[in-house]
């Protein structure tokens, strides 16, 4: 099969959104918790679209890193460093604290490297899928600007190291058919060489957790995310109280470990997928959003049912910021 790159570039960043406000109404709460509210999820929504009214700052600064990377055709800093100071205008929907603080930090005129906060929060990872989808292609570049892209708000290796990964999973993505499927190993292989060697401790004890989540990709989601959802994390960040139980920490290792087992484990279909991501527990509207960038490369908007897409707010200037981006990746390469 012919892959339509536009077909995936939209899936993509509809994903996020999809993902994201799906989510969004379980931020905060335990897997347990939500399953307590519904035997099947789909009924539930029918009956409960006004909860899921919103995305979250995760797309809002998705579609920010997006029209960055149009505006300049790349990565191109003062472009980005806009963009995100504009988000303060959306006004941001549930923002977490690195990138409000540092965003903040930028609009008052400090220089970015001082204004970066050392949260290893998921604010850059849960942006980052523009940029896997402008660079797919050029491997070098995509590491080069994931981690430019991340540094402008986060120092801390942690985000970097997801925004690297998720990069890597999106451009990987892209170019397979989910009519014939992808190998688990070569997806591995790739995720992991793109934060390989970097002598950075957090990077490869990253790298470490990747390989634990591979030889657990036959576990249950309930047990899986019971065992992730706090993979990576150190005391004293530890949610004590949920030690032992599904609920997704908003680190950025635990959040992209739990995003890529629900979506390995949900290949069957992009609804099945999504749905699973956004009732993950924790983080949920961010597991939505990233979950839903991966689910979204590899099956693409012909994929996505249109009542899931629908339900997105501003889901038409959505596929219009990915047209766009589309474009502009044409014209580049
Ligand atoms: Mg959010």
């Amino acid at each position: 099969m012919e892959i339509d790159l536009l077909d995936k570039y939209q899936g993509c960043l509809l994903g996020v959104a999809i993902g994201d406000t799906l989510g969004h109404p379980f931020e905060g709460k335990l897997r347990s918790q939500i399953y307590s509210y519904f035997d099947d999820f789909e009924e539930f929504l029918q009956k409960n679209k006004d909860i899921f009214r919103t995305y979250t700052d995760d797309t809002q600064l998705t579609l920010h890193t997006a029209e960055a990377l149009i505006k300049g055709n790349g990565f191109n800093l003062e472009y980005f460093i806009d963009e995100y100071i504009n988000w303060l205008d959306d006004p941001p929907i549930g923002p977490g604290y690195g990138c409000i603080s540092s965003i903040r930090n930028l609009k008052s005129g400090i220089p970015w490297k001082e204004a970066a906060s050392d949260s290893g929060g998921n604010g850059t990872t849960m942006r980052i899928a523009p940029i896997g989808l402008f660079y797919y292609k050029d491997h070098k570049a995509l590491k080069t600007n994931a981690i430019k892209s991340s540094v402008i708000t986060h120092s801390h290796p942690a985000a970097s190291a997801g925004a690297v990964v998720i990069a890597n999973a999106i451009a990987f993505l892209l170019e397979k058919d989910p009519e014939t499927g992808f190998s688990i190993d070569n997806f591995f292989q790739v995720i992991t060489k793109s934060i390989a060697n970097s002598q950075d401790e957090i990077w490869e004890e990253f790298i470490k957790i990747l390989y634990k989540l591979k030889s657990n990709l036959h576990i249950p989601i309930e047990s899986g995310l019971i065992k992730f959802s706090q993979a990576g994390v150190k005391s004293p960040y530890f949610i004590e109280q949920y030690l032992g139980r599904a609920f997704v920490h908003p680190y950025t290792i635990s959040t992209v470990i739990c995003a890529i087992f629900i979506f390995l484990k949900r290949l069957s279909s992009f609804k099945e997928c999504i749905f699973e991501l956004a009732t993950a527990g924790g983080d949920s509207d961010t597991v939505g959003a990233i979950g839903g960038s991966l689910a979204g490369s590899y099956f693409g908007l012909q994929k996505i049912p249109p009542d899931l897409f629908k339900l997105v707010k501003n889901y038409k200037k959505i596929l219009k910021i990915s047209e766009e981006l589309y474009s502009c990746y044409k014209k580049k390469y």
